[in-house]
């Protein structure tokens, strides 16, 4: 084991502080990273507050996670020193299962999180919120060169996350896509989805991003907190990628489906959603969920990243800022994700 330095919450409701954890020593199929750049996604923020559930704390978040390859176990062979590397959400599976085998380790029964699990050692898993990180190199991305590293880190989470279900539903040329909320994932669905070829639309709580939204690729841009967007949209979209943390009125966005549309829930608020399953019935539409992605896809993202010149925007704060860009994610005021500077953990 050796010992780098953290940030951790220690409890619901404590801010996030400097800490140490304890790494495992490189294994033979391990890659020892030095992270450079980790994202702060909203799911952090749910989890380090136990919104989701009692944690066991200390918590260091983190799974946005950048950086290069400093060492390598003596049986690894798709990583070598000096490599850009990065890691997302998951950080082993049981590799055996439908899930493992279908390239869905997301949905794998034994999977491992990057924080808040526990590894087959009995540790628990602490995030990239620190300066290294070892993992076994099946769960390694690499990162292509022409991606910043830091504007690469989002895409390990926010990235898949809104590419996965805009491929499976088929996100494409005559598409009729909107992306509801615009922040960390919201920003990345309308990049990708505006790459695919969609026809975009933002359904933010203001105007007040609708600059950056149409700059960023969306073609239309519509305030929710107006009450005619509604009435004016009613029925016109096959799919709807909700990015939302909060509750949100199902019914409203489910009626601006058209006939056997579907509405995809990504984002993972703590409290219950309800609909009425009329809104469904009339038209045939679906409602859907789907958790970040596999292994394979998630490097098919990157790839396709790289290919479109497609990365996050973000703002990169040293360690000491973490508490404040929490606030500021809770309070929408994110353009569009916070990367952390690990070098100032140092
Ligand atoms: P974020 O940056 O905070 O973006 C969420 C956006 O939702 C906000 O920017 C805001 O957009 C909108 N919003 C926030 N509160 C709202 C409210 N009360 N009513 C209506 N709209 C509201 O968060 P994120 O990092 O993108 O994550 C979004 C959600 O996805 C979180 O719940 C997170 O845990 C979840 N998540 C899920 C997965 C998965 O695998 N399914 C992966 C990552 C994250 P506007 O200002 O434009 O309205
Ligand atoms: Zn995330
Ligand atoms: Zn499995």
């Amino acid at each position: 084991m050796f010992t780098v330095n953290a940030y951790a919450a220690t409890s619901a409701t404590a801010p996030l502080a400097p800490t140490t954890v304890e790494r495992r020593e490189v294994g033979p199929h391990d890659v020892l990273i030095e992270i450079a750049y980790a994202g702060i996604c909203h799911s952090d923020i749910h989890h380090a507050r136990s919104e989701w559930g009692p944690q066991a704390y200390p918590v260091v978040p983190g799974h946005e996670i950048a950086g290069i390859v400093t060492r390598v176990g003596s049986e690894v062979t798709r990583f070598s020193v000096g490599d850009r590397a990065g890691v997302g959400c998951l950080v082993d599976s049981c590799r055996e299962c439908d899930h493992c085998r279908g390239g869905q380790e997301q949905y794998c029964a034994k999977g491992v999180l990057t924080f808040g699990s526990v590894d087959g050692d009995g540790q628990p898993t602490q995030g990239g919120y620190s300066t290294h990180i070892v993992v076994t190199e099946d769960f390694v991305l690499s990162i292509p060169e022409g991606i910043d590293l830091a504007a690469a880190a989002p895409l390990l989470c926010a990235g898949i996350t809104t590419f996965s279900p805009l491929r499976r539903w088929n996100a494409g040329p005559g598409a009729r896509v909107a992306v509801v909320g615009f922040g960390g994932l919201g920003h990345m669905a309308v990049k990708f989805a505006h790459a695919m070829g969609a026809e975009v639309t933002v359904l933010s709580q203001s105007l007040r991003k609708q600059d950056d939204g149409l700059r960023l690729g969306a073609d239309r841009y519509y305030a929710t907190g107006d009450p005619t967007t509604f009435a004016e949209l009613a029925g016109s979209f096959d799919l709807i990628i909700n990015t939302v943390s909060a509750k949100l009125d199902l019914d409203a966005y489910l009626g601006l489906l058209a006939a056997e549309g579907t509405m995809v829930n990504v984002g993972a608020p703590a409290e219950p959603l309800s609909l009425n399953v009329f809104s469904l019935l009339t038209q045939g539409r679906s409602y859907a969920g789907s958790l970040i992605g596999g292994l394979v896809e998630t490097q098919e993202m990157l790839d396709f990243s790289a290919e479109h010149g497609i990365n996050a925007e973000i703002e990169i704060i040293p360690a000491s800022a973490i508490n404040e860009a929490y606030e500021r994610v809770l309070a929408s005021d994110v353009r569009y994700r916070f990367v952390i500077d690990t070098a100032t953990l140092a």
